[in-house]
């Protein structure tokens, strides 16, 4: 998809008024959806043929072949949803252009929405697109670690405050899995993360395995749980220096950097307040902005966004509140918790 390059003024607008007079009505979202989903021209979901549609009423598309009715949004994020396009549209840019991010409620009040679920479930539903399935590996030398996100059972109420309980709660330990390329001296190139069930064989290996390319240098710390690394035909540089009291940070830059700008995110944009369920998602945002940190315009990042979200998979309101599909809790974990700064 990146193949191509989009320009801009052309394929995105370069401004917030020319994004204004771009996306008037809910009619203009949805040619420009129709476009980035179907560059080609339109392809019938259910027959596979790609003809020009025949155009009904209410945006709904058929398919000259099979007789299919579909439309731009179906089979989408947007699919089902009482959210006008438009407004959808002003959240991705909104999303887009703020280079922290947005907070539901900061969302919320932007666009004047009357309900923070519905901006919430917005703001989750393109985090469903952020990250493409079909990504590619990291290449060339790749630091990969674990991280921890502690976890703190959010104290509600103000007896609770008073008994200190914000205090000496139970907090629990999130394992996340880190890999970053490293271009010498200083520079970083892109970066995956996940919360995996903790730092072992088990869940580091089938990570990198699942991002990292068999051609590239995984440098790791000198854990045994990188041992099997070598045995999985991956070229493995451990960090150990013996009897040397270099800090981790030193010895793996890339991944202290990302793992303390990962948190610093967390507590900032999202003021730590992140459920456990949802721990996946705003990795998948985080990567998403970290990958694309150098794009030169903003405008960029909306066009990556939409075009990402035209065919990434519907997700029902239920099914982000509840958990991701596929996707395991992780164990052991109370609803309400915050980050610990
Ligand atoms: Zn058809």
């Amino acid at each position: 998809m990146d193949d191509i390059k989009p320009v801009a003024g052309r394929d995105y607008p370069r401004t917030w008024s020319e994004f204004q007079d771009w996306f008037a009505s809910d009619e203009a979202c949805a040619a420009y959806l129709e476009q980035l989903r179907w560059p080609n021209g339109f392809c019938c979901p259910a027959c596979g043929v790609v003809d020009t549609p025949g155009r009904a009423t209410r945006g709904r598309l058929i398919c000259r072949a099979c007789r299919h009715q579909s439309s731009v949004t179906a089979g989408t994020i947007f699919d089902k949803t009482r959210t006008p396009l438009r407004v959808w549209f002003a959240a991705a840019w909104y999303l887009t252009s703020q280079k922290q991010g947005v907070s539901a409620l900061g969302l919320q009040r932007v666009l004047g929405l009357n309900s923070y679920q519905t901006a919430w479930a917005l703001l989750h539903r393109f985090r469903r697109a952020m990250v493409r399935p079909d990504r590619d590996l990291l290449h060339g030398t790749v630091e990969v670690d674990e991280t921890f996100l502690t976890l703190k059972r959010r104290a509600t109420g103000r007896r609770a405050a008073a008994k200190g309980k914000t205090r000496g709660g139970t907090s629990h330990l999130l394992a996340i899995a880190v890999a970053v390329e490293v271009h010498p001296p200083k520079g970083f190139g892109r970066v995956r993360l996940r919360r995996i069930e903790g730092p072992t064989i088990d869940a580091i290996v089938p990570f990198v395995r699942e991002h990292v390319a068999p051609d590239a240098t995984v440098r790791t710390d000198g854990s045994p749980i990188y041992y099997p690394l070598q045995a999985a035909g991956l070229a493995h540089d451990p960090r150990v220096i013996l009897g040397s009291k270099a800090p981790a940070h030193k010895l793996l830059p890339g991944v202290h950097r990302l793992a303390s700008l990962l948190k610093r995110w967390l507590l900032g944009t999202h003021h730590g307040a992140v459920h456990p369920h949802h721990v996946d998602s705003y990795l998948d945002e985080f990567t998403f902005r970290f990958n694309r940190r150098s794009s030169r315009s903003r405008g960029m990042l909306f066009y990556r966004l939409i075009q990402q979200a035209a065919v990434a998979r519907p997700v029902t309101y239920v099914n982000i509140r509840d958990n991701q599909p596929g996707q395991r809790p992780p164990r052991g974990l109370p609803g309400l918790v915050e980050l610990n700064g």
